[in-house]
């Protein structure tokens, strides 16, 4: 029997080794172009729980029966830089409690204090980003910050010992660039069948942003973006690359333009799907 229940907020304090913490980071300060996404981690758990659907993820595992996951509810969040502080502060308290994370966006500039915490505590840490963009700006309208630059930030500070980005289909030149000067690895999206093989040895970060799907499948971002992958497609990654997925986030769901909640409900699955990989090992 699974629950559809929402389950209550478990303070961090009370999370051991080998617990999955969801964490809601509702932060859209650092957005280009339109404001919604820090509305998305509310969402996202009504689809999770809606009655609509069950727990139990494809491999098996029943979620609503599982108290290894911990909801750990939203961070409380200013419109500025100290948000990004009290990212990587509650982090890296969750990560030395030994617990992994998968957090719920939030505009993508917040994976950089996210890995910040991540890279102290995995130092051979790989990341598999998925996105219609590849986020490389040095600098975008100025600001340094902006959610179209986190992994211009997170390769010049050495967080990931490799990044590999799938499903890109916005590259600029300068971006080409930046891709050549911090060794990024790149699956183009008119490449995609090569995201079957991916495969890393060690930990694996994993960041999907919403708008690497086809708008046909996940209407709701902000930088809307045709031509991209299925949500199956999608799926296939999060269930079959090769390494060990320690944490991940799920970023740029607008729900402002998701009236009627299809994006939300995609999101979900790929929570669903994560945490039933990352419950199936035990991670310590
Ligand atoms: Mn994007
Ligand atoms: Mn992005």
């Amino acid at each position: 029997m699974t629950t559809t229940m929402n389950r209550p907020i478990s303070p961090i304090n009370e999370l051991s080794a080998g617990n999955v913490a969801v964490l809601g980071v509702p932060f859209d300060a650092y957005s280009s172009f339109l404001r919604g996404a820090a509305l998305a981690p509310a969402r996202i758990r009504k689809a999770l729980f809606s009655a609509s659907s069950n727990l139990c993820s494809e491999n098996g595992l029943d979620l609503g029966e599982s108290d290894a996951w911990r909801d750990v509810g939203d961070l409380v969040l200013t419109d500025d830089d100290d948000a990004l502080t009290e990212i990587h502060r509650t982090v890296g308290e969750l990560l030395a409690r030994q617990a992994r994370v998968i957090a719920l966006g939030g505009d993508h500039f917040m994976t950089w204090p996210i890995l910040r915490a991540y890279a102290k505590r995995y130092p051979e840490l790989s990341v598999l980003h998925l996105d219609a963009h590849p986020d490389l700006y040095d600098e975008l309208d100025g600001n340094r910050f902006s959610h179209a630059c986190p992994f211009a930030r997170i390769m010049e500070e050495r967080l990931t010992t490799r990044l590999v980005q799938v499903g890109i289909r916005t590259m600029t030149p300068h971006q080409r660039a930046q891709i050549e000067r911090f060794g990024v690895e790149v699956i183009e999206m008119r490449h995609i069948d090569a995201a079957r093989a991916i495969a890393f040895e060690g930990p694996v970060y994993l960041s999907i942003d919403m708008d690497c799907l086809d708008p046909a499948f996940a209407p709701g971002v902000s930088h809307s973006e045709p031509g991209g992958m299925t949500t199956r497609q999608v799926l296939d990654v999060i269930q079959n690359f090769k390494g060990d997925l320690v944490g991940a986030d799920i970023v740029e769901f607008n729900p402002e333009r998701d009236p009627d909640g299809p994006t939300a409900m995609v999101a979900a699955k790929f929570l669903k799907e994560i945490l039933g990989r990352m419950l199936a090992n035990r991670g310590i």
